[in-house]
């Protein structure tokens, strides 16, 4: 996601901060290197212009260049705006205030992934939002694409409505409506047809639907992968629907970001979810912050802990938290955090979402440390004594040597392995020096 964008950013910023001061002239050279990573990473030009102007008036300030850290104010200048660019701090999560069933209509185009992202939210808001959700689907057009949502709905154990062939959208949608009601369905997920283009016929269809069924959301399901066409097409469903927000899906496979860099400020509507994979976990609520922290390389530590939290059994959590609070951290629960990067895809899954850990990614790449190093060290833990896991102090030069033989490493695996501990557990110190682990939460604002 957004990986050239990254890359190259990192590298105008890296400029930036390694200067102590800044002349009006280093700033504006800046903006123009910024001006290019963002065409080329499609972004729509009145967009990037707007952005830069904003940021180039923010950043030449005297009180920004005559600062002590001239360069890291640039960047949160440039952060600020993409926050903005990307929709705002506040983007509204699904307004599921009102009396049940509530109705989400999902539309787009063909082939945007509008029936996977349909089932994709049916089972958010049945997992994280314990509601009961119903789905149907109204496309009569693409062949097998109601049994399509009906697989889907088996697969995240959400019920669909019943098929009946030769029934029209609207039949279906009044048909969904009263199942809904007799069933006492919280949310009501409507899966419309979709079409190769936009055009009229289908543009009425979803009035009519809409009329039956009074969406209280109407998501558009567009493709990031198709860059500025997927905006061009947002503009052209938000000019004869209200649409309330937007689906971006493939952002796993998408390097630029152009679609999601204009989506807001092009159409007006916000980015609500972005899809990340064909599978049906792979959903993510769209956090404008946390995305340009992620395209600044500074990280996206929230979602990490979330995606951590996700990872780990309920108890294990807790038992690891309360710990922590406590300051403590022994190779037991190295050995449980080792264990959980593996749960949560690897070194290279978090080693995007970490702050500096773009760069440190590709020199582990090249140094040959993968994630067959977490196994390593999960080997290294496994051959201590509990009470060498415990009080990790009592591995004296033979211990260690006992060590790597019995995990058939070196010595110096054993030493790297202890000096990560010794970070860490120095880390969980500073946590609970900082009111543990509420404390910290409490920083990032949640
Ligand atoms: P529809 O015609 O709009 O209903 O599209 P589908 O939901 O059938 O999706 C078309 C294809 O795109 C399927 O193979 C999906 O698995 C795939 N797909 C959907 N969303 C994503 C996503 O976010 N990432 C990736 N990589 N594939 C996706």
């Amino acid at each position: 996601m957004f990986d050239s964008l990254s890359d190259r950013l990192g590298g105008v910023f890296d400029k930036l901060r390694g200067r102590g001061a800044l002349k009006e002239q280093d700033v504006l050279d800046a903006m123009r290197e910024v001006r290019i990573a963002l065409l080329e990473a499609d972004v729509a030009l009145p967009v990037v212009r707007r952005f830069i102007d904003q940021v180039t008036e923010k950043a030449v300030g005297q009180n920004v260049l005559r600062s002590v850290t001239p360069g890291q104010q640039v960047v949160k200048i440039v952060n600020d705006a993409l926050i903005d660019m990307l929709g705002g701090e506040d983007v509204p999560g699904l307004d599921l205030e009102a009396v049940p069933p509530i109705v989400i209509m999902m539309v787009g185009l063909q082939g945007s992934g509008k029936t996977t992202s349909t089932a994709k939210i049916a089972k958010l808001l049945k997992e994280k939002q314990g509601k009961k959700v119903m789905m149907a689907s109204l496309d009569v057009n693409r062949p097998a694409a109601q049994e399509q949502l009906q697989v889907l709905g088996t697969q995240v154990g959400v019920a669909t409505l019943p098929i009946i062939s030769g029934q029209q959208p609207t039949e279906i949608a009044t048909r969904a409506m009263q199942a809904a009601r007799l069933q006492a369905v919280d949310v009501l997920l409507l899966d419309t047809a979709g079409r190769l283009h936009v055009d009229q016929q289908l543009m009425d269809e979803m009035k009519a639907v809409a009329a039956i069924s009074t969406p209280r959301e109407t998501l558009l399901v567009v493709d990031s992968l198709t860059g500025q066409d997927a905006v061009n097409v947002a503009q052209s469903f938000a000019g004869q629907v209200d649409l309330t927000g937007v689906v971006l899906t493939r952002m796993d496979g998408d390097a630029r970001g152009g679609a999601a860099l204009s989506m807001r400020a092009v159409t007006g509507k916000p980015i609500k979810f972005a899809g990340t994979g064909e599978k049906m976990e792979a959903l993510e609520v769209f956090h404008p912050s946390r995305v340009a922290n992620r395209i600044l390389g500074m990280g996206d530590i929230v979602s990490m802990v979330e995606k951590a939290a996700e990872a780990v059994k309920v108890e294990d959590a807790e038992a690891l938290a309360k710990r922590m609070d406590q300051g403590k951290f022994d190779m037991n629960d190295l050995r449980m955090q080792l264990k959980q990067m593996q749960s949560m895809g690897g070194l290279g899954m978090l080693a995007g979402m970490m702050p500096g850990m773009k760069k440190a990614k590709a020199a582990m790449q090249a140094s040959g440390m993968d994630d067959r190093v977490l196994l390593r060290m999960d080997a290294i833990i496994g051959s201590m004594t509990p009470k060498e896991r415990v009080n990790p102090a009592l591995l004296n030069a033979k211990r260690k040597i006992r060590v790597a033989k019995g995990s058939g490493t070196q010595v110096q695996d054993v030493n790297k392995l202890l000096k990560m501990h010794m970070e860490m557990s120095k880390a969980m110190k500073q946590i609970k020096k900082m009111g543990g682990l509420k404390g910290l939460a409490a920083m990032f604002g949640k």
